[in-house]
């Protein structure tokens, strides 16, 4: 396989990359290994200065990042920018906290004194996808790094130039040889990455199928694995929401980076008395959005990240019409050069349909109709993803209880405000297990060791 880099925009191809070679690959896992042996015993101080100047580098140059970004994988330029400070800041925020989230733990037992102590465990493999080619790598730079831990990375196939852009910043920023490794190779030869001894703990972020089998490799290897996987997202509109309010969240919700976000909102679960004014205004703002360069700022609607992304959505769409849904909008490709697709809305999807269950990572909503709230939440249920998902009305109350009836690894109320450096993110279900992000995502792949000493005799 040939990494390539192709502008979804216009379909034309800016670069070719080879895959290393087994021989370039197995240097750069020792160039990690021993990398380790000395960044392990670096105070959380010399750490965090390596790690602060890659997070002010990348502040420095949001634009010329941003760039690399909307080129590779068409995210709108303003959106790629924000990403870029996003990935800064939560550089910023691990090499500020990381100390007090590792300081030893006191402990209080029965007989004598005890502690916990967090060390690191030694060189993480790390699987990551295109559609936040920055933020996924900073969400296990920032905390694996200032762990202690030492990173190599497979980024997706189509972002090889927001890759190398990354693991140049680690260069600038003045860090040691392997302590962030980019490694363009294949599934096959990241197969053996996992199987590897040095290989102490393994992260992906991606689809379903991919976390399965990396999860499994890492399973038969005994080693820690954390999986961020795919979600279908439930938004709930209660009969109380405040309609305007809510409308604005749902077309951000679905339609931010072109609808391809794990955690974006995908099924639209309304309650019956105020469907019919969602479903026209949401229409109505849908329609309102305009394809167009996503270099250019006033670009409403981006292209899909790659060809075969469009293609197997459009495909999905049919395969869901074809089980009986009504697609209400869009439904089609645009005519234009590019991975453009129509905003979608999509009725009349029952549970026999294969789309009930599916996750779609693209501009496409699933459009629910019921009739109370328990409904909401018993359909909000009935899927194999438990990422996120959120709940709209007045009634904060209200709010709470049914955040906390649904079964997701995250839920928000009347917003959807994704993800902060301080917030830990991760799913249940397929979607996954471990968290990033916060003070849990520093905890994945750290030693917790306890340590005691009780004066005390042996037993007889
Ligand atoms: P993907 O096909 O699973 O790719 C993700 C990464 O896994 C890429 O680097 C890919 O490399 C690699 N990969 C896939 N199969 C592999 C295998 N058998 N062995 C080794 N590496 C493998 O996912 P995607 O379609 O690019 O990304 C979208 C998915 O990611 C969606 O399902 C989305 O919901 C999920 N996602 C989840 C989160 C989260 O935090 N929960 C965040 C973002 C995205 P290649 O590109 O070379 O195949």
């Amino acid at each position: 396989m040939t990494y390539q880099s192709v502008n979804p925009a216009d379909g034309k191809l800016l670069k070719k990359f080879e895959e290393l070679t087994d021989k370039e690959l197995e240097t750069r896992l020792a160039t990690a290994a021993t990398c380790f042996d000395t960044w392990r015993h670096k105070s959380c101080a010399d750490r965090a200065i390596i790690v602060a100047k890659a997070a002010a580098l990348l502040h420095e140059r949001a634009d010329q990042f941003a760039h690399i970004m909307t080129l590779e994988m068409g995210k709108r330029i303003a959106e790629a920018r924000g990403e870029v400070e996003f990935s800064s800041n939560i550089l910023t925020y691990y090499a500020t906290n990381a100390e007090r989230f590792l300081a030893p733990v006191q402990l209080q037992p029965s007989l004598g004194e005890g502690h916990m102590e967090s060390s690191p465990i030694g060189v993480i493999f790390c699987v990551e996808p295109w559609n936040f080619p920055y933020y996924q790598l900073a969400r296990i730079a920032g905390p694996h790094l200032m762990a202690g831990n030492v990173v190599v990375v497979k980024h997706a196939g189509i972002v090889p130039q927001c890759a190398i852009a990354f693991e140049q910043l680690w260069v600038d920023a003045g860090a040691p040889a392997g302590l962030y490794t980019n490694l363009l190779i294949s599934h096959e030869q990241s197969d053996r990455v996992v199987d590897d001894p040095r290989i102490k703990g393994v992260a992906l972020t991606g689809s379903v199928a991919a976390g399965r089998s990396i999860a499994a490799r890492a399973g038969t290897n005994l080693k820690p694995s954390s999986m961020e996987l795919g979600g279908s997202d439930a938004f709930i509109v209660l009969e109380d929401a405040d309609l305007d309010h809510t409308v604005k969240w749902a077309v951000w919700g679905r339609m931010y980076n072109t609808g391809q976000t794990c955690c974006a909102a995908k099924r639209f679960i309304v309650i019956d008395k105020l469907a019919d004014k969602f479903l026209e205004k949401f229409q109505a703002a849908l329609t309102a959005l305009k394809a167009g360069d996503p270099m250019d700022e006033k670009t409403t609607l981006g292209p899909l990240s790659s060809e075969s992304a469009l293609v197997d959505l459009l495909k999905q769409v049919d395969g869901a019409v074809s089980h009986g849904a009504k697609v209400l909008m869009g439904g089609k490709r645009i005519d234009r050069p590019g991975s453009y697709m129509q905003p979608t809305i999509l009725t009349d999807i029952k549970p026999g349909n294969p789309a009930f269950r599916e996750e779609f990572f693209g501009p496409v909503a699933l459009f629910f109709v019921v009739k109370d709230e328990d409904q909401a939440i018993a359909l909000a249920n009935d899927s194999d993803f438990g990422l996120g998902g959120s709940v709209f009305t007045k009634d904060i109350a209200r709010g709470q209880r049914v955040a906390s009836r649904v079964e997701t690894g995250m839920m928000f109320i009347n917003n959807i405000s994704w993800s902060d450096a301080e917030l830990p993110f991760g799913g249940i279900k397929d979607s996954g297990y471990g968290r990033e992000l916060g003070d849990m995502g520093i905890q994945q792949f750290v030693n917790k060791k306890l340590v005691r000493y009780v004066k005390a005799e042996a037993p007889l």
